[in-house]
């Protein structure tokens, strides 16, 4: 891999140094490669090349807040931008290190910022650190009888300053809520100062600044500790399978499950296509062993859709809500198929990502993408999104194969997450990629969809913010970064669009 010579100037490192020590500043080129790039599709098939799109200059490892805030002044006061670091896994350019007007780039890879962890039991709270991971920290509360319930197909990496910055979704969210929504007090540590929000279970006074700093990305300032909500550790746990003829069928079903208080944990509802891809990949061992194609057919379900149902909690409470959730499903038509095809998504559900590497080594560009929007838009909004990826592939020249889900269930509606697969276009893959997400944006915007329901904004999705949130609505946070962060060190280039709009 190949990089530009760091060009952090040497009193600024020497000056860095002296608040952090000798080795919590690296400059060598493996720290710098190792925090180049996130996991996003463009920052994979760059890295791949041996091209990263940008490197940072050095890798800060401070230690506490207090170091944190040394190393803040001196960034501002010297020109240099900062790139907080957690699981490293944005898929959206979140921990590119990018430099905008600033005269070098440091990425604060934030894993010493673990402790404190306080449990308060009594009121089912936790205090920790944000640089934790958030595998560690469900561990040391599985010890106790306790769970986070956060859950992402990236679970294994995630930091939970990461997670409460990007307003991560789990796939249990349905059952346990978003990550934002177990977010009940944080401390900012910002080039201006810092806030502190204290986890009050509610509170009337004024607006909640909380919801200021939860999905602030990095652009703001520094999550340095987490409070978040925790729940006692499920008893019981059932996943299983549902066939639905159509996937308009299977989400009629969701809208109910959802609107008449049997929501599940865990839900994922996949369209044809995804669920025949899933079919060939679980083999004759998997769901089509078990439920039986033969069978399947003949009650015309062949060609339909799987929803995989999972209920989590205390046995004789999940027995009641999952009698009322497979009544609801039956009713819209849902053919229940037993626990294999539950089994077999709990087993692999954090291994679907890694195939992606064995697939670039093969040539397939392949990538995902999310939304949501109210249950009365979801349909229109699924058909033209897919469209529009599909014929964004098709004028490439390089079609494709588009699936979909539902994932993450509301009240009032749900999201979809599109994989999609093609051939790369060598040496133009991302005019290819950035070809196929201008559509699917496009489409997202057109059709009454959030241009992210959890992946955050990034890179990659700021020219959508204005149409989300209005000009009025950039410009608002546009005062706050000048207000916490005057001199614009932190995190340039993402989540805020450039002034001109590109
Ligand atoms: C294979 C794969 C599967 C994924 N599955 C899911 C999924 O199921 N659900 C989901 O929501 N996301 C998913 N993601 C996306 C990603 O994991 C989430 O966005 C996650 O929340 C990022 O956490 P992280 O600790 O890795 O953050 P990072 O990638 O390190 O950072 C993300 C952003 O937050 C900022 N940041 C990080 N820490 C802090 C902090 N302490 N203070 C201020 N800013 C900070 C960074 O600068 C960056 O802008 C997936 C990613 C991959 C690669």
């Amino acid at each position: 891999v190949r990089l530009p010579p760091p060009a952090l100037a040497p009193d600024a490192a020497a000056e860095l140094r002296g608040v952090l020590g000798a080795d919590a500043l690296r400059d060598d080129h493996r720290e710098r490669v190792l925090h180049a790039a996130g996991k996003g599709y463009p920052d994979l098939v760059a890295i791949r090349a041996g091209h990263p799109q940008s490197a940072p200059d050095a890798v800060a490892y401070p230690e506490g807040a207090a170091q944190l805030r040394a190393v803040l002044e001196i960034c501002s006061q010297r020109r240099v931008a900062v790139v907080p670091f957690g699981g490293g896994t944005s898929v959206v350019g979140g921990v590119a290190p990018l430099r905008g007007d600033q005269e070098a780039v440091i990425t604060v890879d934030l894993r010493r910022l673990a402790e404190p962890l306080a449990l308060d039991r009594e009121s089912l709270t936790v205090t920790c650190g944000a640089g934790l991971r958030v595998a560690a920290l469900e561990a040391r509360l599985a010890a106790g009888g306790l769970t986070l319930g956060h859950f992402p197909q990236s679970f294994e990496y995630v930091s939970v300053g990461g997670c409460a910055a990007t307003r991560s979704a789990g796939q249990a969210s349905t059952g346990y809520g978003r990550f934002d929504e177990r977010v009940l007090g944080v401390r900012c540590t910002a080039p201006a100062g810092e806030l502190t929000l204290a986890p009050v279970p509610a509170s009337a006074a004024g607006p909640d600044l909380r919801e200021l700093l939860v999905g602030s990305e990095g652009a703001l300032g520094v999550l340095t500790e987490v409070a978040l909500r925790v729940s006692p550790a499920p008893r019981a746990r059932i996943y299983e399978g549902v066939f639905f003829e159509t996937f308009a069928g299977g989400i009629a079903a969701l809208r109910a499950l959802a609107q008449d208080d049997a929501t599940p944990t865990v839900v994922r509802l996949s369209d044809e296509q995804e669920t025949s891809m899933s079919l060939a990949l679980a083999g004759a061992g998997g769901v089509k062993g078990a439920a039986g194609r033969v069978y399947l057919r003949a009650r015309g379900y062949a060609e339909g859709c799987l929803l995989v149902l999972g209920f989590e909690g205390e046995p004789e409470r999940i027995a009641a809500r999952r009698r009322l959730a497979l009544a609801l499903v039956g009713r819209h038509g849902g053919l229940a198929v037993g626990r294999t095809p539950g089994r077999a998504w709990a087993a692999g559900r954090f291994a679907g990502p890694y195939l992606r590497d064995d697939l670039l080594t093969q040539g397939v560009m392949v990538e995902t993408l999310e939304t949501a929007t109210q249950w009365s838009l979801l349909t229109s909004l699924y058909r033209a999104v897919g469209r529009a990826i599909a014929a964004a592939l098709r004028e490439r020249g390089t079609p494709g194969r588009v699936m979909c889900h539902v994932s993450h269930l509301y009240e009032t509606g749900a999201s979809l997450y599109f994989t999609f697969l093609a051939p790369q276009q060598e040496g133009r893959e991302i005019e290819q990629w950035s070809a196929v997400k201008q559509a699917a944006s496009a489409a997202i915007v057109a059709n009454g969809g959030t241009i992210t329901h959890h992946h955050a904004v990034g890179v990659d999705h700021r020219p959508w913010l204005a149409d989300e949130i209005g000009a009025e609505g950039v410009e608002l946070l546009r005062d706050l970064k000048q207000r916490l962060d005057p001199a614009g060190i932190m995190n340039p280039g993402k989540l805020l669009p450039d002034r001109d709009g590109a």
